[in-house]
């Protein structure tokens, strides 16, 4: 635990870093649940596909809260111990399902996973060549948020093109 003790990694401060990370921290809680719920009330053509992805999605946001929380623990923070803080740390916010149809909820997910991209990108902007290690986790996490929205919105577009193919 070299940077334990030490406020500054390269010309950054610790104490901002993990701000950051418990920002994320606290999307990535809602991000699981969104996703967990989503895949519990959905309804709609083609539900069966847009379950596997919701309940795989939901496995790796739990997983990237994991790999968040130990960094944040790594550099001698706590990660959020309250959930009521989730809701006043987020960056995306959390979309509770209104409309349960399946392009609805998709929809929905993609505009989380758009907040996800942006966010893991400004983080990574900010550490980049000064806390290597929160680079790279931050990182890894960016590349599946990218993975995410590109399944969701593939998804998406061939269950509107399906419901298209009945209109002509
Ligand atoms: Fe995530
Ligand atoms: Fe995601
Ligand atoms: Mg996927």
């Amino acid at each position: 635990m070299a940077v334990r003790g030490n406020s500054i990694i390269k010309g950054i401060e610790v104490e901002e870093v993990i701000k950051l990370l418990n920002k994320a921290y606290a999307d990535e809680w809602l991000a699981y649940y969104q996703y967990y719920i989503e895949a519990k009330v959905i309804k709609g053509i083609m539900k069966d596909a847009a379950i596997a992805e919701l309940n795989q999605h939901a496995t790796d946001e739990l997983r990237h809260a994991d790999l968040v929380a130990n960094r944040i623990l790594q550099l001698g923070g706590t990660p959020l111990l309250n959930p009521q803080e989730w809701f006043k740390e987020t960056n995306c916010g959390y979309e509770e399902p209104k409309n349960f149809d399946v392009v609805a909820l998709l929809e929905d997910s993609i505009k989380g996973e758009q907040c996800a991209i942006s966010t893991y990108a400004n983080i990574a902007e900010i550490v980049k060549d000064k806390d290597i290690v929160t680079y790279d986790i931050v990182s890894q996490i960016l590349a599946d948020e990218v993975e995410h929205e590109e399944d969701l919105q593939d998804l998406h577009d061939d269950i509107t093109g399906f419901i298209e193919s009945f209109r002509e």
